[in-house]
């Protein structure tokens, strides 16, 4: 089979130095194992951490050892295994045309009658981050001014529908005109500020949401961050998902810049990691389903086509490339 190693470790933004595309050779499965055909392939912000050998909130890869992630695929053989030949199933595999697993580590696709992918985006891992975020941690409430940064994306269109689905006003960033529409038209955002043509998100946040800001649901950092804190109303909390704008940084920029807003507001900041919640999970997927089946979930997937095309659909992740879930189908 093809699949992508861990070249060498990135300083700054990974390119084609980072990533081997080797052909291996599988053993049969054994007792216990299963042999996957994948078809989609999920890749995350998250695996940016993964590359480098400092913390994250995700385990550091060797170089050397094979590129890894969510992923769904069919069954095409296994020894002594509770899975059956021609089963969709859904797991943490690596970045290849076929993948030896453990059995225990893979699962029967819950999808329903929605298409495999979403195992990966709305009823998959960032669906759940959303869920448990959203009603954990931000805990929206009618009335509630909530902003979400990015809000085209496959954490934050979710997140932004189940505010306003608490009864919040939601305002979204993203990062063009084509996403903003979407992320109004599409997912119900009361508004969408696009900060790749906006020079002063402070400014544009006061009109989009006049009355300051009960909930953040932070998913990028940066500048965005700095500018929502400067909006932050008494009591308002803050849930910080993710920090994309930081990941390819080489050099962390100091502090947290806007704490004294805290004082001031005595706003609530809490990290959140959706693994936290892995007891729950079954009951969040099947919630989301229902929801997205029902309609009252919207969701977007962004398909990349190619295995070789992998590098590129993760690296556009930094790029904004992305409307919705990105995953790579394996097959072309
Ligand atoms: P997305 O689908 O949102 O894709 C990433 C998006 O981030 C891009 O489309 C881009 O959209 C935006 N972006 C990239 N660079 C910047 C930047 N410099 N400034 C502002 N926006 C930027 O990814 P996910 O929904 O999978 O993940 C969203 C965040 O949530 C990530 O930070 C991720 O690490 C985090 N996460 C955390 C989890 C946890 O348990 N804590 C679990 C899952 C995800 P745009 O065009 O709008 O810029």
């Amino acid at each position: 089979t093809k699949r992508y190693h861990l070249a060498q470790r990135p300083a700054g933004v990974p390119d084609d130095e980072t990533f081997d595309l080797r052909e291996i050779d599988l053993d049969d499965p054994t007792g216990g194992e299963v042999l996957v055909k994948l078809r989609y392939l999920s890749v995350d912000p998250y695996m940016r951490g993964r590359m480098d050998a400092g913390e994250s909130y995700a385990e550091p890869w060797a170089v050397g050892d094979p590129l890894r992630g969510a992923a769904v695929g069919e069954v095409v053989d296994e020894t002594g295994t509770e899975f059956e030949s021609g089963d969709t199933v859904v797991g943490n595999m690596t970045w290849a045309e076929y993948h030896l697993a453990d059995a225990a580590d893979l699962q029967r696709i819950e999808t329903g009658a929605l298409p495999v992918s979403t195992a990966l985006g709305v009823v998959g891992m960032p669906g759940r981050t959303a869920y448990f975020g959203t009603r954990e941690v931000l805990e929206p409430r009618a009335g509630d001014t909530v902003v979400v940064s990015a809000a085209a994306g496959a954490v934050g269109s979710v997140v932004g529908q189940l505010a306003k689905l608490q009864g919040a006003t939601v305002v979204g960033f993203a990062g063009s005109d084509e996403k903003c529409e979407i992320v109004e038209a599409e997912f119900g955002f009361d508004a969408c500020i696009n900060y790749e043509s906006t020079d002063d998100y402070v400014d544009a946040l006061a009109e989009a949401a006049p009355e300051g800001v009960d909930g953040y649901f932070d998913n990028v950092g940066g500048p965005i961050t700095d500018a929502v804190f400067s909006r932050l109303n008494v009591d308002a909390r803050v849930a910080v998902c993710g920090q994309i704008a930081l990941y390819n940084a080489e050099e962390q920029p100091t502090g947290p810049r806007k704490l004294a807003k805290l004082i001031e507001t005595r706003a609530r900041v809490e990290g959140l990691l959706v693994g936290d919640y892995a007891p729950r999970f079954e009951q969040a997927s099947a919630d989301l389903a229902e929801w997205v089946a029902a309609g009252e979930i919207q969701y977007r997937e962004t398909v990349t086509e190619g295995l070789a095309n992998a590098p590129d659909a993760f690296l556009g992740l930094f790029e904004g490339e992305n409307v919705g879930k990105q995953v790579v189908q394996v097959e072309e």
